[in-house]
């Protein structure tokens, strides 16, 4: 099996993303790979469209400052440096998609919470990563799911 050189991790800043970080460096270091972080901050424009009638713009800009001392305090903890951190406006499935591209990602490591029922059907960022990508995706269980064995009813 080739080596994995440039892993892209995926991080939407919660509490999981400690534990999918976790299996991103496990992996970097057994493949001696580049890591890089990729936070995606979608628009309000995107999620609500026309329906507020009001102008957005200094809030989004607040959410932006937030999220990039997230992610550098969080980059920071993995000893991610400055320009293999990625923050970007849009719709978090494209954008990781393009990052990796752009980055020469040959692996991509995102979370996923094993939804059932109608969420299953709802689909979910990790779903949307793993259709239409280029190079390999991991999917590292979180929330319940993680802590089930493997053998254990679903
Ligand atoms: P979700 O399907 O929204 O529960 O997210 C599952 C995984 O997708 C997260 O653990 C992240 O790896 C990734 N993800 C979700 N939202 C974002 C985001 N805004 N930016 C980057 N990655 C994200």
């Amino acid at each position: 099996m080739a080596d994995y050189r440039r892993i892209m991790l995926a991080v939407d800043l919660t509490e999981e993303s400690t534990h999918v970080a976790e299996r991103a460096v496990a992996l970097a270091k057994a493949f001696d790979a580049e890591l890089h972080l990729v936070h995606v901050i979608e628009p309000l424009s995107l999620a609500y469209g026309g329906d507020i009638p009001m102008d957005l713009s200094s809030v989004q800009e607040q959410i932006h400052d937030q999220a990039k001392s997230h992610l550098s305090e969080f980059a920071n903890r993995l000893g991610v440096p400055a320009d293999r951190q990625n923050l970007i406006f849009g719709r978090p499935e494209s954008e990781i998609h393009r990052v990796a591209e752009t980055n020469g990602a040959d692996l991509i490591v995102v979370g996923s919470h094993g939804r059932h029922g109608l969420a299953l059907l709802l689909g979910s960022t990790a779903n949307g990563v793993l259709h239409g990508a280029t190079c390999d995706v991991l999917a590292v269980r979180v929330g319940s799911d993680a802590e089930k064995s493997p053998d254990s009813d679903s």
